[in-house]
């Protein structure tokens, strides 16, 4: 039943429906960028999901000067990454670690998958099918049956996307329509850099 990695990265996604079984109920909930850095400057935990839009928008460097910043408020900053993330194995920890992340600081999806239920903030930086509900539930999906990172799990999810456009299986995504999630939307580099504005500009007012 389980699609192996191999399968879902090599998978002809142009052969299968593209349209979900179900119907995707609730709305997008647009935020600001702003306005999403300054609330995860006061969580506790973060989990930062990177994928293919993260690389396209070469944000990787703004993306590790804001978690510096959550980091030196003492918030639990980690990277989560998925197998298939990006258009290639390994793209996502080469673009960590071209940032200068440490190693420490990033995780594979069977080492936090489990952890999503227990953190304040999960990020989701151009990632779309990786994250996708779709996969455990619906057995018309292209990507049924193939492990996704939990972050639905997380009490708050920020997806930063730069409008409506699908991920490399062609597909919706549930996810962005849930309760708990808002999206951000804008290339990722320059959503980043107005959370890093943001959250550089509380330390001055508190100054
Ligand atoms: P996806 O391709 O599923 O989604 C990427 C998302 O990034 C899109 O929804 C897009 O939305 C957004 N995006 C694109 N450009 C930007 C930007 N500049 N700023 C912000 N967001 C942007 O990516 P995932 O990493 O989640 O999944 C990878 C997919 O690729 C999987 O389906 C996998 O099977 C497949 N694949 C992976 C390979 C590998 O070796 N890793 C090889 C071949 C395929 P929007 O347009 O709205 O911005």
């Amino acid at each position: 039943m389980n699609h192996s990695v191999a399968n879902v990265v090599f998978s002809n996604f142009g052969d299968v429906p593209k349209t979900s079984k179900s119907t995707i109920t609730g709305e997008l909930k647009p935020t600001e960028a702003a306005d999403a850095g300054v609330f995860m400057r006061y969580a506790a935990k973060v989990i930062i999901v990177p994928g293919y839009g993260l690389a396209a928008a070469q944000g990787q460097q703004k993306l590790f000067e804001f978690v510096k910043l959550l980091q030196s408020d003492g918030v639990n900053v980690r990277f989560a990454i998925h197998p298939v993330a990006g258009r290639m194995p390994g793209q996502m920890d080469v673009l960590l670690a071209e940032a200068g992340v440490p190693y420490d600081m990033i995780f594979q999806l069977e080492d936090i998958d489990d952890d999503f239920a227990t953190t304040d903030v999960a990020m989701v930086i151009g990632a779309n099918d990786v994250v996708n509900p779709a996969a455990r539930t619906d057995k018309s999906s292209p990507i049924y049956g193939m492990p996704i990172l939990n972050v639905d799990k997380a009490k708050q999810v920020y997806v930063q996307k730069r409008g409506a456009g699908k991920g490399y299986a062609g597909i919706q995504n549930e996810l962005f329509y849930s309760p708990n999630c808002n999206m951000v939307y804008g290339d990722a580099a320059a959503s980043l850099a107005k959370m890093i504005d943001s959250v550089r500009g509380l330390g001055k007012a508190a100054a």
